[in-house]
């Protein structure tokens, strides 16, 4: 068997990747071209969640013959190595002739990738043209010192670039940009999910509208009400504590399998208690949402939705912002105690936490509900804070 592993990012997949795969399954006869989408890739870091990616290759390649997506490095916790990726593979399939298709761009990175020499000793490389000057003069070199095997490929330059592509979308509305270098369905699906455009509040807005409930959005406002008022008492991002405070329970009525599946796939480690409780589940669950649907890449932000429910011992600002908003927000009517918190909030907000907590702790106790153990450690933690003043 001959297989090659066509490695890349595809954000998104696009014509000249599928031409070169095309060319490469029949000029070297090749009995299949694997398609894989990089995970947490060491040397991109800004690249759509791969969720998205993985599922826009498979809209691309359905039905394709000799075209296969593998979710193998995206499933891998951490950072991406094709050296771990060809290993498994040589393992699992030691009989077959390995190839690993590239552009002539990724030619000139070769030496830079983690272990080069395994890579060399193991891998047949074929190269499609980009368009790149002295690929030749790169190829050689790299066959004289590491005794590479890199076969250029006889094919047309196709001049197509994600980059280029992610840029046209993000220039225009969805509906003006011309989808001629990528196919129509993974057109359809950028659109559907929003990618490639920053979304702006009022798009979170509408969608949140259509999967909250009514009640849960007015609570929303008034965590974002609060929040934004604590910001600006004690020097905080506005922004940043706004937009968490608009997403924080983005995942309130996702399905709960749904919100373990996302955490899976995002690597949040669940515990047996949390898959139980949807109290739990949907802030880390939520802080997956905000970025796979709504684009939140930040971790500032991030962490303030997967942490707003527990808190966690020593939180950042916006962190704790996001966890008393939560609780003392305009809405909320459940303990007498709330307009003093509401008062202590702008003035000392580890007393505050502190207070959230024990109150929280207090009524978990009353209904005999077992704690989890980080709102525990949290109150702890606080609760030591304030003691050492
Ligand atoms: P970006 O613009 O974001 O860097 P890309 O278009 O290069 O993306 P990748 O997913 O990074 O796409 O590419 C995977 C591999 O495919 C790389 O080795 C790249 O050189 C090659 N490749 C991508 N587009 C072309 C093309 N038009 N012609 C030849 N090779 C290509």
């Amino acid at each position: 068997m001959k297989t090659c592993i066509f490695g890349g990012t595809f954000d998104p997949i696009h014509k000249g990747h599928i031409h070169i795969a095309k060319n490469a399954l029949s000029q070297f006869g090749l009995d299949k071209v694997i398609f894989m989408p990089s995970g947490c890739s060491y040397m991109k870091k800004d690249v759509t969640p791969a969720i998205h990616r993985l599922n826009m290759l498979k809209l691309a390649l359905e039905g394709s013959e000799g075209f296969e997506v593998s979710d193998l490095e995206i499933k891998r916790e951490g950072y991406t190595y094709t050296k771990d990726t060809v290993e498994i593979f040589k393992k699992e399939n030691p009989d077959e002739e390995l190839y690993f298709l590239i552009g002539t761009d990724t030619l000139f990175m070769l030496e830079k990738w983690y272990e080069p020499e395994y890579l060399f000793d193991n891998l047949i490389f074929l190269v499609a043209d980009r368009n790149d000057e002295n690929s030749d003069k790169k190829a050689k070199e790299l066959s004289e010192r590491f005794n590479a095997d890199i076969r250029f490929m006889n094919c047309d330059f196709l001049d197509i670039s994600s980059t280029k592509i992610r840029q046209d979308i993000c220039a225009v509305n969805y509906e003006e940009f011309e989808a001629k270098d990528i196919d129509s369905k993974v057109y359809e699906y950028i659109k559907e999910n929003h990618l490639y455009k920053a979304l702006s509040d009022a798009e979170m807005i509408t969608i949140l509208s259509s999967e909250l409930k009514e009640s849960r959005l007015i609570h929303t406002l008034g965590v974002i009400d609060t929040a934004s008022a604590l910001a600006k008492a004690y020097g905080a991002d506005v922004r940043k504590c706004e937009k968490a405070a608009l997403l924080h329970d983005c995942a309130k009525y996702m399905p709960k399998d749904e919100q373990i599946e996302i955490c899976e796939r995002n690597f949040i480690k669940l515990n047996d208690f949390e898959r139980k409780k949807s109290a739990l589940l949907h802030s880390k669950a939520g802080a997956c949402l905000a970025y796979e649907k709504y684009g939140i890449t930040d971790t500032e932000i991030l962490d303030a939705i997967k942490y707003h429910t527990t808190g966690k011992p020593d939180m950042s600002l916006i962190e704790k912002i996001i966890f008393v908003s939560d609780f003392i927000e305009p809405g909320r009517t459940h303990s007498d105690k709330l307009p003093m918190y509401r008062m202590i909030a702008m003035a000392d907000l580890d007393l505050v936490c502190m207070n959230v907590l024990k109150d929280t702790i207090d009524y978990l106790n009353s209904l005999n509900e077992e704690i989890d153990s980080i709102t525990l450690e949290t109150y702890s933690f606080y609760k030591e804070l304030i003691s050492k003043r």
